[in-house]
């Protein structure tokens, strides 16, 4: 790797913490056909579909590198609010207006950032490329 790839990498790796910190509270946009602490945003959707998307390519990794740690602290944070009530809970809409009450969302929360973890630790190490490229593309 020349210091020009270096320098895009690290660039992308930079990008994609500063995104994936936020990333999930785009729920919060008004256009949006979801609620706030959204199952789609919070969830671990968005990472199986980066984690099957870097292996696209050294860029796709390395933007999924820097988003998924940031994302697992986002859902982490969210695991403490002030209290389970309201937009705390998370949220199925549009395919149910049911909220998870909040030993669920707890739980919930934390499983996907547990995910998220683990899925920078496969990139991080290598381990288990071979399963992602198999089963996710
Ligand atoms: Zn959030």
């Amino acid at each position: 790797m020349d210091w020009k790839e270096m320098f895009i990498t690290g660039v992308v790796f930079v990008l994609g913490f500063s995104i994936g910190g936020t990333f999930s509270d785009i729920d919060l946009a008004p256009p949006l056909p979801i609620r706030h602490r959204s199952a789609w945003t919070h969830g671990p959707f968005i990472p199986l579909a980066l984690w099957a998307a870097s292996s696209g390519g050294l860029w796709w990794a390395y933007f999924a590198l820097g988003f998924l740690p940031a994302y697992a602290i986002h859902l982490i944070y969210d695991m403490f609010p002030k209290k389970w009530t309201g937009g705390a809970r998370v949220s199925w809409y549009p395919l149910t207006g049911w909220r998870m009450g909040g030993l669920l969302s707890f739980l919930f929360l934390a499983g996907s950032a547990a995910l998220a973890g683990w899925m920078t630790y496969t990139l991080a190490t290598g381990e288990f490329a071979n399963l992602r490229i198999a089963f996710l593309g």
